[in-house]
C-alpha cells in the first residue's frame, strides 16, 4: 500500500483551484528542486542515481536557471562519465547500420537507447512515486473519510492529465463497485468543470471589447489560465 499524504491532500483541496493534484505536484517540484540547490545533490545515495539517470530536458532546464552551477556541473560530469561507454555504443551501431534496410532494425535500437537516455529523470522518478501516492490518498479518503466526499463533490474535479492518472488508479485501488461510483462522481465533475469554464472563457474574451467597461468577475478574469491548466496541467500564471 503505498504511503498516505493526507494533510497535503486536504491542503491542496483547501486551495480549490482546477487541479489538486497539479498543486501538489507543482509543491514537490519546487521541494526538489530547492533541494538540489543545497546539500541534496551530493549525498552519496543520491548520486548513484542520479549517475544512472540523469535529468530530462525540462529539469536540467530548470536546474540550469537555478543558482548552483557548480553542484549541477559536478553531478552531469559523473553521469556524463556513467555514460559514455553507453552513448558511444549507440552512435557507433548508428554509424555502423548506415541506411541499409536490413540493419534498420538495429539502427532503430541504438536510437531507442539514445531517446530513453533523454527521457530518464531523477526528479520526474520522484514525482511520478509521489504522484502515486497523491492519486492513493485522494481514492482513500473519498473511500473512507465521511467528510472528504462533500470536499470532493465541490472541486472542480482535475486536470485532464491528472484525471487519466485518476482513472487508471480507481479500478486498481477500490472495489469494482465503489471504482465504479467514483468513476461517475467525477465524470460528472469533469463536466461541469468545462461547461463552466467554456462560459468563464467567453465572459472573458468580451471582457477586451471596447464597448464592455466592465472589469468582469475574478472568475472571468482568470478564465484563459484555468483553462489552460484543465487543458495542459501545470499552473498558468501571469508574470
Ligand atoms: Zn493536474
Ligand atoms: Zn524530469
Amino acid at each position: 500500500m503505498p504511503k498516505l499524504e493526507i494533510s497535503k491532500v486536504h491542503d491542496a483541496y483547501e486551495d480549490a483551484g482546477e487541479c489538486p493534484l497539479c498543486i501538489l505536484h507543482e509543491a514537490a517540484e519546487a521541494t526538489y528542486l530547492r533541494s538540489f540547490q543545497h546539500s541534496r545533490v551530493m549525498e552519496p545515495n543520491v548520486r548513484v542515481q542520479t549517475n544512472e539517470t540523469g535529468f530530462c530536458p525540462d529539469h536540467y532546464g530548470k536546474l540550469y536557471r537555478a543558482e548552483n552551477k557548480l553542484g549541477l556541473g559536478l553531478v552531469v560530469h559523473t553521469h556524463l562519465q556513467q555514460k559514455i561507454p553507453q552513448i558511444r555504443a549507440a552512435l557507433e551501431r548508428i554509424a555502423e547500420a548506415g541506411t541499409g534496410r536490413r540493419s534498420r532494425q538495429s539502427a532503430a535500437e541504438a536510437e531507442a537507447t539514445l531517446a530513453s537516455m533523454r527521457d530518464r529523470c531523477f526528479i520526474c522518478d520522484m514525482l511520478r512515486t509521489d504522484g502515486e501516492r497523491y492519486a492513493f490518498t485522494i481514492l482513500y479518503l473519498w473511500s473512507r473519510d465521511a467528510e472528504f466526499p462533500a470536499r470532493f463533490q465541490a472541486s472542480h474535479g482535475f486536470c485532464m492529465g491528472h484525471f487519466l492518472q485518476m482513472l487508471s488508479a480507481a479500478p486498481k485501488l477500490l472495489r469494482p463497485d465503489r471504482a465504479q461510483r467514483w468513476i461517475d462522481e467525477a465524470v460528472a465533475l469533469q463536466i461541469k468543470s468545462f461547461d463552466s469554464l467554456e462560459r468563464d472563457l467567453l465572459a472573458f474574451t468580451q471582457l477586451s471589447r471596447s464597448e464592455n467597461s466592465s472589469l468582469g468577475s475574478e472568475a472571468e478574469r482568470t478564465a484563459l489560465g484555468r483553462t489552460l491548466q484543465k487543458l495542459a496541467g501545470g499552473r498558468f500564471r501571469l508574470a
